[in-house]
């Protein structure tokens, strides 16, 4: 039998990913536009883990299905741990992925490759509002640095400059990868063959 879970995210891209890293025969993922619910929740917590509760609340309530939500950042060492829960919009409110990779290039010119210690960040949270439980987290993360400059066009967001640790300074960044090597490795695929282990046991 398929199973539907509600992702409380508008984005077809995050939904087809998180389909596919889930690797869930029989799961399927839903919108919350398919499911009629209206509005986003205002994510004004100081962690992915709050966030992340936030947003899984909000669907799980106004659906009254299990929903399933994710939360992630960047977290760079010589901002100490920022821009954290404010990545998306670090070089401001509209900021694009370009103005943030210019902004962030520019705070880190001039520092060695030891200093340049950087990891992205994910939690997804699980909660089935009928179950009477609280949601369950299960997290991924990334370890790197960032790049002196940008390099490749794969991924989106900082992957162009996050060289990941295993590879040398001035290695490959992410953008310069394969998706199925990405997902190998990154904090997104990380939580969600976590969460999948969970998923697949529980009788939800
Ligand atoms: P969201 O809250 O999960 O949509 O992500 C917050 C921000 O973190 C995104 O807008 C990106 O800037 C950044 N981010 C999260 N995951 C990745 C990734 O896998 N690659 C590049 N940037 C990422």
């Amino acid at each position: 039998m398929t199973r539907r879970l509600v992702l409380a995210s508008r984005s077809r891209h995050k939904v087809g990913e998180l389909q596919e890293l889930l690797g869930l025969d029989d799961v399927v993922l839903v919108t919350p536009d398919e499911v009629g619910i209206e509005g986003e929740p205002v994510e004004d917590a100081d962690s992915f883990e709050g966030n992340a509760e936030i947003k899984v609340r909000y669907y799980g309530e106004r659906s009254g299905l299990p929903t399933l939500a994710d939360d992630s950042g960047l977290e760079v060492d010589a901002l100490d741990g920022g821009p954290g829960v404010y990545t998306k919009r670090y070089a401001g409110p509209e900021a694009t992925d370009e103005d943030n990779n210019t902004k962030l290039l520019r705070e880190l010119d001039g520092l060695p490759a030891a200093q340049r210690g950087a990891r992205y960040q994910c939690v997804l949270a699980f909660w089935d509002p009928r179950s009477g439980h609280a949601p369950v987290f299960r997290e991924g993360r990334f370890e790197g640095r960032i790049a002196t400059e940008r390099r490749g066009t794969g991924g989106f967001g900082y992957d162009p400059i996050f060289e990941p640790a295993g590879e040398a300074p001035g290695g490959r960044t992410v953008g310069q990868m394969s998706s199925d090597e990405k997902h190998a490795l990154s904090h997104r695929g990380q939580a969600a063959r976590a969460m999948a282990e969970y998923l697949e046991g529980e009788g939800w």
